[in-house]
């Protein structure tokens, strides 16, 4: 399962093929140089470009991985993009449409998703029959709330220019989080987890119980932690004020913000942090600042963040600085006692990660707060997303759909209480055909009358049958003011019963109203091709939706005279944000059937 990884930045384009099961690397390749005498590295050699320009040296270098690679197999095609907007809660498969939405954000990182898209041009012509997906910077955190990402500025600019906070490095935030999880043998679900990605570009992420609720990086990656180059946190008020004074204009603004701050700006040696850790030992006064306000920044977030999120579990480093200094784990976690958190000063100086043992933990054994060093791996996190999103299509493509139904409030009668509301012997009338074979909605009408509250116009399905079932959802149930227990249909018996009205008397339900157990109607032949049983109980995953969601507990029905239908009621529906109908596919998997509704366009 080898995924080509492309990584087309503004200044470098890194690629490399990767075994998206074990994170073993088949092929490296990186172009440096791209915009005069591009110099490509593949495998450790080096090739020069004859041309130079993004577009150009794609199209060089991308069909030269495809002639190293030989007869060695792709599955599909990795591309990072760095802004999703807030369009993009996960990896997608590029089609179209997501290429034009990757470019209608592009507003918001201009130096990065024009070159992102430029790579998936090329790279969907050079390698024209995989599948191609996009990993975005921005989608971990898009489950931060509405008090995180909101800055307070006016309303209507904010809306106009899309202007709040989105937050980055979400791959590596995510890849570390889980690992770290896995290393405690505890589900991410159950942590709170601070994450550090600290590198040449610095974020910090809340990590709440598998949800990213803050990070550090803002509307652009300028804000949060001291960078490399840039700034990261400044009062709006200083640039103002440099505008008025110095008449910087915001092109030299942008240039001093991203380029000429953060490590650089403050030491004056660069922005590698072992030249500044060298050089503040043998004394430099503006290292020993930088290093200063590099850690203090970073211990300030940490004590943020275990507030946002009530506590913390276990604060992660990595990057290049996370996980190779000892001396910015050590002075960034000092004195955090206090949230039971205890470095061992021995084992954060003995700490090396490698591929092989890539996390490491550096906390006191009483630490209640593990600390943590772990070393991040953005390709593989990226093979591995590419993967899942090519298995899931694959899945939707390959096993049969269904429909899935949202029913709304409906009642079953007897003929007895037909006679009683509409007269003796009168026979109901069809207004459509259902998708079940030889049932219908029928034009009839009852009202029906709770001890809180009456609904009227409920539609009676035919034709009538040897017990009365009243079908509605909890919250018609509130409304009306009668607590029904959620069955499977025709299990009526010790339901509450309730009182009807039609157009010609009244009739007294004993028993019969229920909130019907969501369920899937489906045929003998259906039911051995996906194979599952009458009254099997399974999980039933939706994908695709407008957001992630398993439905637990869903009832499986089989008869010949059935046909193939998952049915939620509407409060299920609204809850799962599913239009009125949808189409779904079914397999089993480890004893749990999955439904994966086809990708929703609405
Ligand atoms: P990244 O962007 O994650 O590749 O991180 C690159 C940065 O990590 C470099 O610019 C260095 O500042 C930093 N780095 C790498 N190794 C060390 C080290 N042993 N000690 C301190 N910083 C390091």
């Amino acid at each position: 399962m080898n995924i080509l990884v492309i990584n087309c930045g503004s200044s470098s384009i890194k690629a490399a093929v990767i075994n998206a099961h074990n994170g073993s690397s088949v092929l490296t390749m990186k172009v440096e140089r791209i915009h005069d005498k591009a110099l490509i590295t593949i495998n450790g050699t080096s090739v020069d470009c004859p041309d130079s320009g993004h577009e150009a040296v794609l199209n060089f270098a991308l069909p030269l991985i495809k002639k190293h690679l030989g007869d060695q197999k792709l599955s599909g095609v990795g591309h990072r993009v760095v802004h999703g907007g807030d369009k993009f809660d996960m990896p997608v498969l590029i089609d179209a449409e997501v290429e034009n939405v990757i470019k209608n954000v592009s507003v918001l990182a201009p130096l990065h998703n024009p070159v992102n898209l430029l790579g998936i041009t090329v790279a969907q012509k050079v390698f024209a029959d995989l599948p191609h997906v996009a990993v975005f910077d921005t989608s971990f955190h898009q489950t931060m709330p509405r008090r995180a990402v909101t800055y307070a500025l006016p309303k209507h600019l904010r809306e106009k220019h899309s202007i709040r906070r989105y937050g980055f490095h979400g791959t590596s935030h995510e890849y570390v989080a889980n690992l770290a999880a896995k290393h405690l043998k505890a589900d991410l679900k159950t942590l709170r987890i601070i994450t550090c990605h600290l590198g040449n570009g610095s974020s910090i992420a809340a990590v709440e119980y598998g949800r990213s609720v803050e990070t550090s990086m803002g509307m652009t990656p300028l804000e949060g932690l001291v960078m490399g180059t840039r700034s990261g946190d400044v009062d709006p008020g200083a640039l103002i004020h440099l505008a008025n004074e110095e008449e910087m204009s915001v092109y030299e603004l942008n240039q001093m913000l991203n380029k000429k701050s953060g490590l650089t700006g403050l030491s004056g040696v660069g922005n590698d942090m072992r030249d500044i850790i060298e050089k503040s030992s043998d004394g430099d006064d503006d290292c020993r600042l930088a290093l200063q306000v590099f850690t203090h920044r970073l211990r300030k977030y940490i004590g943020a963040y275990s507030a946002v999120m009530g506590g913390v579990d276990a604060i992660v480093f990595t990057g290049g600085i996370g996980e190779n200094s000892s001396v910015v784990r050590h002075r960034s976690t000092q004195r955090l006692d206090y949230l039971g958190a205890v470095i061992n000063e021995d084992k954060n100086h003995d700490v090396k990660l490698s591929a092989e043992n890539p996390v490491q933990e550096f906390g006191m054994n009483h630490s209640r707060v593990k600390l943590m060093a772990v070393k991040t791996n953005e390709q593989f996190a990226i093979a591995q997303e590419t993967l899942r999103i090519i298995e899931e299509k694959n899945k939707v493509n390959t096993t049969p759909t269904i429909p899935i139904a949202v029913s709304g409030r409906h009642i079953h009668l007897t003929q007895e209480a037909v006679d009683a509301l509409f007269g003796k012997g009168y026979e109901l009338t069809v207004k459509a055909p259902l998708s079940q074979p030889k049932q219908f909605a029928c034009n009839e009408q009852v009202t029906i009358v709770g001890p809180k509250n009456k609904i009227e116009r409920v539609r009676i399905l035919g034709p009538t049958r040897p017990k009365n079932q009243l079908e509605i959802s909890r919250t018609d149930e509130f409304f009306i003011g009668i607590d029904a227990p959620v069955r499977a249909s025709g299990k009526v018996e010790n339901s509450p019963g309730i009182k009807l009205i039609g157009p010609v008397g009244e009739y007294q339900m004993k028993e019969g109203v229920i909130c019907a157990w969501r369920h899937i109607h489906m045929t003998p032949e259906d039911a051995d091709l996906f194979g599952v049983q009458d009254k099997d109980i399974v999980d039933v995953e939706v994908t695709n939706g407008l957001r992630p969601l398993t439905f637990g507990n869903v009832l499986v029905r089989v008869s010949p005279k059935y046909a193939l239908e998952m049915h939620i009621d509407t409060d299920e529906a609204n809850a799962a944000e599913l239009p009125r109908y949808s189409e779904g596919v079914l397999n089993k998997t480890d004893g749990s059937a999955k439904l994966i509704t086809k990708k929703n366009k609405n």
